[in-house]
């Protein structure tokens, strides 16, 4: 059972700023988002915690930002011009709306694959023939719209890596096992709705290609699953809410010979958060045959060549966010009050500490601005003095701010604050001169959420 509704999580994001509608006051644009102020600085701190994993907890994967745009006979060779496509249908009745093919067959019939008739969801009608339609958007580079000079925007960030094998090699002395990270934005033309931000029509991708000795490859494809899934738990999802699945020989996509899915227990249901896949040599060898290039580790003392195999985990920035969220989301009443609060990890948090003077005067408001100052340094923080403690307290509880000071008249005689815990709602008092301290270490500490165990 969820425990919180999509409706309520679009609710809080679109109150507290993370995020809106894109393209809002002229009605929306399909599935397609804007990211506010905190909104931007949770998918900051997300995909930082990505790179802080693949990059500074290890030695063995370099980082890689290619183009979005590249030369169309990359997509050409990777097989998503022939094959990054699904199967549409279109209503011949009244509405003369397009669906997914599978989508209603899953809905009408209880399996995607499943024989027998489907008909329109919305009026009824007939449905066409199912036609293949490509995922890709297209544009067109310089001045003429022809043929000639038509590109496309990336639909994965994966191959702008593949094409980049030979010149990272080159400088970064790396030898199998060895990987290269990429975030970055890719573009898919989904006509499924959208489920919020979990299927847009742009969204970020972060995703690291594992190159391995062919022998070697069942072995890493289960190294990065645990290591992924462990990555999810560590920033605070609840592990009975995370499950791996295998996909099956007809889900498989052209390129893979093994793909696991981490998926989390959305309010919509299981769906996946990030894809595991061993697509062996498939696309090394595939950019070799089109561009002419040798795309082979070939060892410096042995001689030994090869095509390495590649384990890929590809995970999706704006899901990963929305899952952090929904784990997140609780209420609960205190004295009597309903109260809405986002439990997220320390580390993702979009504020770490809010300073508050209670009152609006007798040197409260300078006194917190200078504490405010000190803790900037060094972590994200904010400085509030509009509308009743209560209030304000509230607003830092929705934007999951895990640590409150608050400056009263006491501070003014000893310079002492108080430091509330947005979870326990603690509250102690230290001298203001150890706070710095004292947070930076408790940002340290490896922290498990308080719903853990909690009845759904
Ligand atoms: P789905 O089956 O949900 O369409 P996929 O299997 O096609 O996803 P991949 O190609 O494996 O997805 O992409 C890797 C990751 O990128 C996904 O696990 C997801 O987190 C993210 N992703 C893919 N498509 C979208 C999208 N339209 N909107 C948001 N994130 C996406």
């Amino acid at each position: 059972m969820a425990e919180v509704t999509l409706d309520e999580i679009v609710a809080l994001c679109k109150r507290r700023g993370f995020i809106f509608p894109a393209s809002e006051i002229y009605g929306g644009f399909r599935n397609t988002y804007d990211y506010g102020h905190y909104g931007v600085l949770l998918k900051n701190n997300v995909k930082n915690q990505w790179w802080r994993s693949m990059l500074q907890e290890r030695d063995d994967i370099v980082a890689l930002d290619s183009a979005i745009i590249q030369n169309p006979k990359v997509w050409e060779a990777s097989g998503h011009l022939a094959g990054f496509t699904d199967p549409l249908v279109q209503c011949l009745g009244e509405c003369k709306r397009r669906f997914r093919e599978d989508d209603l067959r899953e809905e009408q019939l209880g399996d995607e694959n499943a024989e027998g008739e489907i008909r329109c969801p919305v009026c009824g009608g007939e449905l066409s023939e199912p036609r293949r339609f490509n995922l890709m958007f297209e544009t067109f580079v310089g001045p003429v719209q022809d043929e000639s000079n038509k590109a496309y925007l990336r639909p994965e960030t994966a191959q702008g890596i593949f094409i980049n094998f030979k010149n990272v090699l080159s400088f970064a002395r790396k030898k199998p096992p060895f990987g290269i990270a990429q975030i970055g934005k890719s573009f898919r033309n989904e006509i499924t709705p959208g489920n919020f931000i979990f299927r847009t029509l742009e969204f970020e991708q972060m995703e690291m290609e594992y190159f391995v000795p062919p022998p070697e490859a069942g072995k890493w494809h289960e190294y990065w699953m645990e290591q992924r899934l462990a990555w999810y738990t560590d920033l605070g999802i609840r592990p009975d809410m995370l499950r791996l699945r295998a996909h099956g020989a007809d889900e498989l996509s052209h390129y893979s010979s093994a793909t696991s899915d981490v998926e989390y227990d959305f309010p919509m249901g299981w769906s996946e958060l990030e894809g595991i896949a061993n697509r062996g040599d498939f696309d090394l060898t595939q950019h070799a045959k089109f561009s002419g290039e040798k795309l082979e580790y070939v060892d410096s003392g042995s001689g030994e060549r090869y095509v390495p195999y590649v384990i890929e985990p590809a995970a999706g920035v704006d899901r990963a966010m929305l899952s952090f969220i929904i784990d997140a989301y609780d209420t609960e009443e205190v004295e009597g009050r309903q109260r809405t609060v986002l439990r997220l990890h320390p580390r993702l948090a979009p504020v770490k500490a809010a300073v508050l003077p209670l009152v609006n005067k007798d040197g409260q408001p300078e006194k917190a601005r200078e504490i405010y100052e000190q803790l900037r340094e060094l972590m994200s923080a904010e400085f509030d003095t509009g509308g009743s403690i209560g209030k304000r307290y509230r607003r830092q509880d929705e934007i999951g701010t895990p640590w409150g000071i608050t400056v009263d008249h006491q501070t003014m005689d000893d310079d002492t604050v108080t430091l509330r815990d947005r979870d326990s709602l603690e509250q102690v008092r230290i001298p203001a001169s150890e706070l710095a301290d004292e947070l930076s270490r408790r940002l340290k500490e490896p922290w498990t959420s308080p719903k853990m165990g909690a009845p759904a």
